[in-house]
């Protein structure tokens, strides 16, 4: 084996595949059989944090960026003057196994950019995965990217290798795909999610009766829309997102802020900044959709297209909505503890216990945890009211806004993503 050479196409395909944010994963329940390499039971994945909080690393890799589409925000599109690399099949399966038994990853993802057509991609794409779980025994996380355009047959059989299949809509419109993508056809990106959605559901009945049923990803299918390349507001992204999780079973909207890659009359020019705060504000909204109960509408519509960018939705939908408040904590139902700003999922639960015991007050409350900077304003426990609340919305957003400031002023930057 060339090493310099491996090294060389490590570096330019790993680096080509940082843009792809759609690798943090859970839920995957493949065993460790037959004493072989590997476990990637309730694991996640790929130097990124998991549904359950851990951290966890990924061989994060495209097998080649040779690509025959031009697509304009894609540092990989044909008409780019950069190096080029491709790996053979084997090399991938190698590099893996090697990085694996030196345990520097727990699993590998997989990308490409399109070699030839979509179906002669895919297959490659499978064949790594089908050598790491046959010749190898392999049983760590894969996660294979799919071609949009690539047959059913080849959809099915790589769901049976990998945990998670994911295919990148990247642009949230028909028009922006039209515009930066003209190559490519929406349709291409929706028949590969729906052949993964049907074969989940049919590999799950079957099973129920056949209990040799192999998996078929079972970790499931994931997306990844980039955010601000085109003219979206965040209303048409997040209903875009929406009718993902209803239509295709998507266990993850994946929001990537747009890395400037291109001198393109098209595109935000070269320096703009990467819209990290906006990523930040629909990764939030996208959580109330999925575990806080919201209907996407109440968030975002027609006389709200736009998220705030100074407070988090959950805030935002409460100063828009007083009419609700104040909740009640010891009495209120779950669905209102959850509507309540500055209120998270795992305070909600703990509410609810505590309150089987006693009347909950401020004191209990900061116990809890709740982020009283924010509830304080939309909430009665037992004890005295905490200010007087006859602000209007708008002095309240910036009484809050100032308090957080405070609160916050020796913070680090990081963004927080949701209490
Ligand atoms: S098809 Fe994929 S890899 Fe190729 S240019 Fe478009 S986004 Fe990039």
């Amino acid at each position: 084996m060339d090493f310099d050479r491996i090294k060389e196409k490590l570096s330019i395909l790993a680096d080509a595949a940082k843009y792809d944010v759609s690798c943090s994963s859970s839920g995957s329940k493949r065993k460790n059989t037959n004493k072989g390499l590997g476990d990637s039971s309730g694991m996640g994945i790929c130097h990124s944090y998991t549904e359950d909080g851990r951290c966890v690393s990924l061989l994060k890799i495209l097998l080649t960026n040779h690509c025959i589409f031009d697509c304009a925000y894609c540092v990989t599109r044909k008409s780019n003057d950069i190096k080029r690399a491709a790996f053979k099949a084997q090399e991938v399966v190698d590099l893996t196994i090697s990085f694996y038994r030196r345990n520097y990853i727990e699993g590998l993802f997989l990308s490409s950019g399109i070699f030839k057509d979509a179906d002669t991609t895919m297959e490659r794409l499978i064949q790594v995965a089908k050598k790491l779980r046959e010749e190898e025994n392999f049983n760590g996380y894969i996660h294979l990217k799919s071609i949009p355009g690539a047959s059913d047959e080849l959809m099915r059989e790589a769901g049976l290798y990998a945990d998670r299949l994911s295919v990148n809509i990247e642009i949230p419109t028909k028009s922006g795909l039209k515009l930066l993508a003209p190559d490519k056809n929406h349709e291409d990106f929706m028949k590969p999610m729906k052949k993964v959605k049907n074969e989940i559901i049919q590999y799950k009945q079957e099973s129920r009766i056949i209990r040799s049923t192999p998996k078929y990803a079972p970790a499931g299918q994931s997306t990844q829309m980039i955010v601000g390349a085109t003219g979206e507001s965040d209303r048409d992204i997040m209903y875009t997102s929406n009718f993902f999780y209803k239509n295709y079973q998507m266990r993850r909207v994946y929001y990537s802020g747009y890395v400037p890659v291109a001198n393109d009359p098209r595109l935000p020019a070269l320096g703009t900044q990467v819209p990290v705060l906006r990523e930040n504000r629909l990764y939030q909204t996208d959580w109330l959709m999925r575990f806080y109960g919201f209907d996407v509408r109440e968030i975002l519509n027609n006389d709200y297209p736009h998220l705030d960018m100074e407070i988090d939705p959950k805030l935002s939908w409460a100063l828009r909505n007083r009419e609700h408040f104040p909740v009640n904590i010891n009495r209120a139902d779950k669905s209102m503890l959850l509507r309540i700003p500055g209120v998270g999922l795992k305070s909600v639960n703990k509410i609810i216990q505590a309150r089987k015991f006693r009347k909950l007050n401020w004191e209990h409350l900061k116990k809890i945890g709740i982020a009283l900077n924010r509830a304080q304003y939309f909430i009665t426990c037992d004890s005295r009211i905490w200010e007087k609340n006859d602000y209007s919305s708008d002095r309240l957003k910036q009484i809050i806004i100032q308090n957080s400031a405070s609160k916050f002023r020796k913070d680090t930057g990081q963004l927080s993503l949701f209490s």
